[in-house]
């Protein structure tokens, strides 16, 4: 019992510390919030079942809940520190689809309708691909899992980027769609995407593109419509999976809407030494 309990408290304190240590996890970090969050919403409820209903399992309930005693100061004190930027609980109303595509780096994602997650034929085939997938989908859509307080932490992290896959597959397939295509029409006309950054595109809007459709296999391009190369994006989206946005996307989507898409450019760069143009043997 006693080493159970410090060994929850201990990985309170190091999970928060630990995503701090992973530089560049700010992201990390609060997707640990926010999972922080659910896991507290549907505590009181639960244990309340147990402690009525199970005595057998009282111990291993009540370890999980000094565990998730002692990870919420720390978790709220560091929100109180950190002010306006996680600015507190308002993610209360969020749901995790808008939250996560508000996430630094995550701007390349649209919004999926929810409607279109809950059809089950929309998700065919994916729930082999992803780990923890009832989980997974359970978080993206808000449905608080009583199971969550069972999970140690590494558990919920794995929970957790499992849902950041499935959020990215179901992803792919939604923008293929006539909602997903106007949603990132909204972020093409936005620029969300990035410029062209070849000069004679004159800051061409591009759009996302993967070199696979296979997971983990490259991260994602940006394509320009108007010289049709591809590009790595600003750096903080050169993490993003590909296959999230897949190989057909912007070919479907300029396709769908034909008047988006810019004429060839007119102009191209002729290299020159002292005025004259470089001769081109061959
Ligand atoms: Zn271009």
């Amino acid at each position: 019992m006693y080493k159970d309990r410090s060994g929850g408290g201990i990985m309170g304190g190091g999970g928060s510390s630990r995503s701090e240590i992973l530089g560049g996890a700010i992201d990390r970090k609060r997707i640990n919030d926010a999972l922080d969050k659910h896991l507290k919403k549907s505590s009181p409820s639960t244990s309340r079942v147990f402690t009525s209903k199970d005595k057998d399992s009282f111990p291993s309930t009540s370890t999980a809940k000094s565990q998730l005693h002692s990870r919420s100061p720390d978790v709220e004190s560091e929100t109180d520190s950190e002010g306006s930027d996680v600015s507190g609980s308002e993610g209360d109303d969020t749901s995790w689809i808008s939250w996560f595509c508000n996430l630094r780096g995550n701007e390349f994602f649209c919004e999926v309708d929810e409607d279109y997650i809950q059809d089950d034929f929309n998700l065919c085939g994916l729930s082999g691909q992803v780990p923890y997938y009832d989980y997974a989908l359970d978080l993206i859509l808000d449905v608080e899992s009583s199971n969550g307080d069972m999970f140690t932490e590494e558990q919920n992290e794995m929970v957790e980027s499992a849902a950041e896959m499935l959020y990215g597959l179901i992803h792919v397939r939604y923008i293929l769609t006539t909602k997903g295509m106007a949603a990132m029409m909204e972020k093409y006309k936005n620029y969300d995407f990035g410029r062209c950054p070849r000069v004679f595109c004159c800051g061409q809007s591009c759009l996302p593109v993967g070199q696979s459709d296979i997971p983990r296999s490259s991260t994602v391009k940006i394509y320009c419509p108007k010289c049709e190369d591809i590009y790595y994006p600003r750096s903080k989206y050169q993490d993003i999976d590909g296959a999230y946005f897949g190989t057909t996307f912007p070919h479907l989507f300029l396709m769908a809407y034909g008047n988006m898409k810019p004429q060839k450019p007119v102009q191209n760069y002729v290299p020159k030494i002292f005025g004259f143009k470089v001769h081109n043997k061959q």
